[in-house]
């Protein structure tokens, strides 16, 4: 048995697209499969300060605390930090003639939104999400 408690022991989620495809929404699966964007001010969570955890919607993998969310301006939730470092990964995106950081959930790969270098204190970032790629466990 190798010793994995060094090491990244969580499992990727690998489904094919036809999979993904049964078990989300259309609009969900077109964000987070898709790389797709909902209409700024539109998400269910643009304005949301209940206190909780967001998971994601594909594989129920936490992702941000609400702690961390703060109201951008942007139309679409924000975040200026994930809830731990390994919960998403990025990735260059160079669609629609720009230069942007993909986010993706690191467990599922799940589309979630991009992160841009003008975010407030402690870290600087923006982690611009879609309402559609989360959901909120409330705290009690
Ligand atoms: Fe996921």
């Amino acid at each position: 048995m190798p010793d994995e408690t060094n090491g990244d022991t969580k499992e990727k989620i690998v489904k094919s697209d036809a999979e993904w495809r049964q078990e989300l929404d259309p609009e969900t699966y077109h964000i987070t499969r898709e790389a797709g964007t909902e209409r700024a001010f539109t998400g269910k969570y643009a304005y949301t300060k209940d206190p909780g955890v967001y998971t994601c919607t594909c594989c129920g993998q936490p992702l941000f605390d609400s702690d961390t969310k703060y109201e951008s301006g942007s139309g679409w939730p924000s975040f200026y930090q994930p809830i731990d470092a390994d919960a998403v990964e990025t990735h260059e995106d160079r669609a629609y003639g720009m230069v942007r950081t993909e986010v993706v959930c690191s467990r599922c790969d799940a589309h979630l939104g991009h992160v841009f270098p003008d975010g407030p204190e402690p870290t600087g970032l923006r982690f611009c999400m879609n309402s559609a790629s989360l959901n909120l466990k409330k705290k009690d």
